[in-house]
C-alpha cells in the first residue's frame, strides 16, 4: 500500500498512508528517504525522516516497510564504521562519492566476503532466540552466530565450511533457510536472562578516574563540561586505554574533523591490553554536525544495538558517545517538528524517561545462552554556558552512576583531564576499591583515603594562606600543600599527548604511593628540626628511581 506526503516540517512529514503502526520503518519520497513513524492519529501518521528533507514535495508517495528501524546483526561490524543509521561509511563513499545524498538503502554487512562457520548445535536441536548456533572467526573474535528474533525451531541441516551471509548456514525442519545474521529492532533493548549489580573494575587508564572515581563493568558515567573542557579528548582516551574486549564509540553531533583525526589514529595505535590494532576492537558510529539531525536521534540506539549484541556473545562491550548534548537537541528539534508540549528548556516532557531507559540498556547480564556479558556507558554532555542545572545534565545525575565534571576553571589552568575532585562521584567506589585492594596492592584503599584527604586539607590551608601569607603557615602545613601539589600535577594530571597518556592500574599506584611516602618521611624529619626544603630534597631522590623501575616492569608485562 502506498499513501501520499501531505505536509513537510523540518525532518518530520506527515502521511494519509492507512496501516502504518508505530516505530515502523517508512520511505518517503521519490527519494525513498528512510523515516519512522514517531505518531498515529485517526487521519494521519507523522513521520521522522532521518535524511535531509530538503527537496521533498508534498503529494510524493510513502510506502511503509512492514517493519520497525533495525540494525543488521552478523560478523563483519567490526572495524566497520557506520552512520546513524547503520549504513557503511566507507562503502557508501565508494559508492556516492564525497557528497552522500538520501535514499540509499546499504547493507550495513559485506554480503559478498566469506567466513568459516564452524557450527555448535546439531540437527535436532531447538534454535531459540539468542541461542548460539556456531561460531566464525571475526579478526581475534570468536563471532559466536545468534538465534534471531522469534526463532523456535528445530534444526534439520547445519554444516561446517566457508559461507557468505547471502548464504545459509543450513535448514530448520520447516525447511526454512538459518541465516548468517539477523535483524534487530533498534528501539528494543535485546533481552537477557538475568542482571547483575556491576562490581568489577572498568579500567580507563585515567588516574583520576581509576584511582578517585573508579568505574564499574556495566556501569554507567558521564563526563560534563563546558566548551574545550577536554570531553572528546576523554572520551576518545578512554576509547584507547580501556580494560574491554570491544568499543562501541559513536560520534554524535560533534566536528567532523574530529572524527577523521580519531579514525586515522586508531588505524595506528594497539589497544594495550591486547597488543592488536585498536581498529580491530572498535566500531564507530558517526553522525557528525555536517549530517542529518534527524539520523542522530536514532544513532546512539543503532549503536546501543550493535553494542548489546556483542554483549550476548559473552563479551565485555564499551560504549561512548560524544555527546549526548546533541543527541538531546536533535531531540529537541523532532519534538518541536511534531509540535508537542514543550518542557523545561523546550525539551520534551519525555526526555528524562527517554534517558534512564536507554541507560538501562547497560549492565552486567546472564545472556540468553549462559554466558556473562557486560555493557558500560560513558557519555559526554555539553551543558550549554558549563551551566549543569540544565535538564540533560539533572536528567543523568539520577540515572548514572558516576559523574566526572569537568571543570572550565581547571581546564584553564591546563589541569587535565579537568576533572573536579570535589564535585564528582562514583556510586561504583566502593565496590571497585575492593578489586584493586586484591587485585593490584593492599594498600589500596588506605593510600586512598589518605589522597582524599590531602586534598581536602589542601583546599582549607589555601584559604587559610590567603588570609595569613603562605609564611605564615607552619612547616607541617607548608609540606602539605607542596605534596598536595605534586599530586595535582604529578599524579592527576595525563597529558593525553605523551607516554603517560596510559596509566596502568600499578603504575597509578606507585606515584601516589611515592607522594604520600614521601609526604610521610618528610614529615618525619620536619619532627626531627630539619629544614623544610632539606626534607624534601633528602626523600625526593631515593623514591623516583624506585618509581622509573615499576613502570620499567609493566612496559615490559604488556
Ligand atoms: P571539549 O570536547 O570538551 O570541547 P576537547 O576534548 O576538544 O574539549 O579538548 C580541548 C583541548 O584541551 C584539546 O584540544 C587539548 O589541547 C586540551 N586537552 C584536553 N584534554 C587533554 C589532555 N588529557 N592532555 C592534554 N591536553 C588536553
Ligand atoms: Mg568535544
Amino acid at each position: 500500500m502506498s499513501g501520499k506526503i501531505q505536509g513537510i516540517s523540518g525532518p518530520t512529514v506527515t502521511t494519509d498512508l492507512k496501516g502504518l503502526t508505530l516505530y515502523e520503518r517508512v520511505y518517503v519520497g521519490h527519494a525513498m528517504l528512510t523515516g519512522e513513524v514517531v505518531r498515529l492519529e485517526r487521519e494521519r501518521a507523522v513521520i521522522q525522516v532521518y535524511e535531509d528533507t530538503r527537496g521533498l514535495g508534498v503529494g510524493e508517495p510513502v510506502q511503509g516497510v512492514g517493519m520497525p528501524l533495525t540494525v543488521r546483526l552478523g560478523p563483519g561490524l567490526l572495524s566497520g564504521m557506520f552512520d546513524g543509521l547503520q549504513r557503511p561509511l566507507e562503502r557508501l563513499r565508494k559508492e556516492m562519492g564525497p557528497f552522500i545524498t538520501g535514499g540509499k538503502e546499504m547493507y550495513a554487512l559485506d554480503y559478498m566476503k566469506r567466513w568459516h562457520f564452524t557450527p555448535l548445535m546439531k540437527p535436532g536441536e531447538l534454535i531459540t532466540p539468542g541461542a548460539v548456533i556456531g561460531s566464525v572467526q571475526e579478526g581475534a573474535f570468536t563471532h559466536f552466530i545468534l538465534g534471531g528474533r522469534g526463532d523456535h525451531e528445530k534444526i534439520a541441516l547445519l554444516t561446517e565450511g566457508d559461507i557468505s551471509l547471502d548464504e545459509p548456514l543450513g535448514q530448520f525442519e520447516s525447511g526454512r533457510d538459518i541465516p548468517g545474521c539477523h535483524e534487530w529492532p533498534v528501539r528494543f533493548a535485546r533481552p537477557y536472562k538475568r542482571k547483575f549489580a556491576p562490581a568489577e573494575p572498568l579500567v580507563t587508564g585515567q588516574r583520576s578516574i581509576d584511582f578517585l572515581f573508579p568505574l564499574a563493568r556495566g556501569g554507567t558515567a558521564i563526563f560534563p563540561g563546558g566548551f574545550g573542557t577536554g570531553k572528546t579528548i576523554l572520551e576518545q582516551s578512554v576509547a584507547k586505554f580501556a580494560d574491554v574486549d570491544i568499543v562501541v564509540y559513536v560520534g554524535c553531533g560533534e566536528r567532523g574533523n574530529e572524527m577523521a583525526d580519531m579514525i586515522a589514529e586508531f588505524e595506528e595505535l594497539r589497544d594495550p591490553w591486547s597488543g592488536r590494532p585498536l581498529r580491530d576492537r572498535t566500531v564507530l558510529v558517526v553522525n557528525t554536525s555536517n549530517m542529518p539531525v534527524a539520523a542522530r536521534e536514532a544513532s546512539i540506539y543503532t549503536a546501543v544495538t550493535m553494542a548489546e549484541y556483542y554483549r550476548d556473545m559473552g563479551y565485555h562491550v564499551l560504549f561512548l558517545a560524544d555527546s549526548l548534548s546533541r543527541w538531546a537537541e536533535a531531540l529537541r528539534e523532532i519534538s518541536a517538528s511534531l509540535e508537542e508540549m514543550p518542557g523545561e528548556e523546550g525539551y520534551p516532557t519525555y526526555l528524562a524517561s527517554r534517558l534512564s531507559a536507554f541507560f538501562e540498556r547497560a549492565g552486567v547480564v546472564e545472556t540468553l545462552n549462559n554466558r556473562i556479558g557486560s555493557l558500560s556507558m560513558i557519555l559526554s554532555v555539553s551543558p550549554p554556558g558549563g551551566d549543569f542545572t540544565e535538564p540533560v545534565t539533572q536528567a543523568c545525575l539520577r540515572t548514572t552512576g558516576a559523574f566526572l565534571m569537568l571543570d572550565t576553571s581547571l581546564a584553564h589552568r591546563r589541569h587535565y583531564p579537568a576533572i573536579n575532585w570535589f564535585q564528582s562521584y562514583s556510586l561504583y567506589a566502593g565496590d571497585v576499591a575492593k578489586h584493586y585492594q586484591g587485585k593490584v596492592s593492599s594498600e589500596w584503599s588506605s593510600l586512598l583515603a589518605q589522597c582524599r584527604q590531602m586534598l581536602q586539607e589542601e583546599e582549607s590551608l589555601r584559604e587559610v594562606s590567603e588570609i595569613v601569607g603562605a609564611e605564615g603557615l607552619q612547616d607541617a602545613d607548608r609540606l602539605l600543600m607542596r605534596i598536595a601539589e605534586m599530586i595535582r600535577t604529578e599524579f592527576l594530571q595525563q597529558n593525553a599527548y605523551s607516554d603517560d597518556a596510559f596509566s596502568p592500574p600499578e603504575k597509578t599506584l606507585a606515584i601516589i604511593k611515592r607522594l604520600l611516602d614521601l609526604h610521610g618521611s618528610a614529615a618525619e624529619l620536619l619532627k626531627q628540626g630539619v629544614a623544610l626544603e632539606e626534607a624534601l630534597k633528602m626523600q625526593k631522590s631515593g623514591a623516583s628511581s624506585q618509581e622509573s623501575e615499576v613502570g620499567r616492569l609493566e612496559t615490559e608485562k604488556r
